[in-house]
């Protein structure tokens, strides 16, 4: 981190320092590196170099003009690309303690992880990202995205949704626990398409960009194959994609948890912006999502995660739900399904999540797609098409560097070596 230190003289406890960041107005800053990914053509040129002036990038190519006073920072042997955007995070959760995190943590403490949580996530490269649901913290994370936007905390710039939205006795009300202990759900409860619109208004007034809602689960598998009830009807699922559309646009849309049918299909015929996990479609639901260009997010890190750490008698259902999800992952890329990169971090450590790209590349797409799924696919789910994504004059100067080559292994999106966020420099190893 490379900033001015300014330092105040506290009582007699001594003197306290912290970092401040120059109006970024004024700052003009040449980035060089070895090679620069041009993400839409599919290529790495070399060497790369781009122009930022205060939040915004204002020229890119092999050379830039370097206006006087600009400072140059050569990075040498690294690879520029767009700052990385993960789809599907919970800053609210960490490993461990998904289920009886809202009974053992407050949502005070909760929020402090939270904010460390968008920390590692920037850190690692990830200058933009969606929340997924807080996980039983209501709109605790309304206040983690604007502390990021107003400069308090460091961390990505967020889309946030309060907390999921989720049927009585649904996947996930607190299923497991005894009803009469009232153990909390991590999600709103809704059982009509009133109730929708009425939790979908209540968020939206505690600073929600967009919704989530479980439309299938919980899953299990017989003989291979998935089971799972679905939650909304289609008519129930438009009537929640109504109300975000009266007072939004992309990106403040409806996305679902869904995995197998008919659930899949009731979402995408009511036109979500996006089906998270997505394993076992059928051939109409995956023709439909090209037609309609909805994005399957596949959340492979997750699984990956869980089969690593699984005691031997889980380990085979993981891997039989594992290479299940890749088989159809392959089937979804066929049917032209687009896709966007979302890990489902929070149950594994916040700042790993590059991994989802690799394991995308593992089961079958080529680099050049993964990285296209991420940065352009990711901009556009998130409603910030045009804005990041990619390296480009007007585009806010969102901009990391790796070592080595993505489109030639893409486990050199886990290597990150320099993160800039809006023209404000966060990491330089
Ligand atoms: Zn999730």
């Amino acid at each position: 981190m490379r900033n001015f230190l300014t330092c105040i003289v506290v009582g007699f406890a001594g003197v306290s320092c912290f970092a401040q960041q120059p109006a970024p107005a004024q700052r003009v800053i040449v980035l060089h590196a070895a090679r620069m990914l041009d993400v839409a053509a599919g290529r790495v040129v070399s060497p790369g170099e781009v122009l930022v002036e205060g939040e915004r990038i204002v020229a890119v190519g092999a050379t830039v003009a370097r206006p006087s006073g600009a400072q140059v920072i050569d990075l040498g042997d690294v690879t520029l690309m767009p700052g990385l955007i993960d789809v599907h995070v919970h800053l609210f959760l960490h490993p461990g303690a998904e289920d009886l995190q809202t009974v053992q943590e407050s949502v005070p403490q909760r929020v402090l992880i939270a904010a460390d949580a968008a920390k590692k996530d920037l850190m690692a490269g990830f200058t933009a990202e969606r929340d997924m649901g807080s996980e039983g913290a209501g709109c605790a994370d309304v206040a983690v995205r604007n502390a990021i936007n107003s400069g308090l905390i460091p961390g990505p710039r967020m889309r946030v949704s309060c907390n999921a939205i989720d049927l009585t006795g649904g996947h996930e009300d607190a299923i497991g626990y005894n009803p009469a202990q009232h153990v909390l759900s991590n999600a709103d409860a809704a059982d009509s398409a009133a109730e929708l619109v009425k939790v979908i208004r209540e968020q939206r007034k505690g600073g929600a960009d967009f919704t989530k809602i479980y439309e299938t689960g919980k899953d299990s598998y017989a003989g291979g194959v998935l089971h799972t009830p679905y939650q909304y009807t289609v008519e129930e699922l438009k009537a929640a994609i109504a109300e975000t559309a009266r007072t939004g646009g992309a990106g403040h849309g409806v996305s679902v948890h869904a995995t197998g049918e008919p659930g899949t299909g009731y979402a995408v015929a009511a036109g979500v912006e996006s089906v998270d996990h997505a394993a076992q479609l059928s051939d109409a639901t995956m023709r439909a999502m090209k037609a309609k260009g909805i994005f399957a997010v596949p959340t492979f890190a997750i699984g990956d995660y869980f089969l690593e750490q699984a005691a031997p008698a889980a380990k085979e259902r993981r891997r039989v739900s594992q290479d299940l999800h890749a088989a159809e992952f392959k089937k979804q890329m066929a049917a032209g399904v687009p896709f966007a990169v979302g890990s489902d971090v929070g149950p594994f450590p916040h700042g790993t999540q590059a991994h989802e790209m690799v394991l995308m590349g593992k089961y079958g797409m080529p680099a050049a797609d993964v990285l296209k799924a991420d940065l352009l696919h990711g901009a556009k789910l998130l409603g910030w098409e045009g804005k990041i994504g990619e390296l480009k004059p007007g585009y806010f100067a969102d901009v990391i560097a790796v070592k080595g080559n993505p489109l030639e292994d893409l486990a050199a999106t886990e290597q990150v070596r320099f993160v800039m966020k809006s023209g404000v420099i966060y990491r330089q190893d």
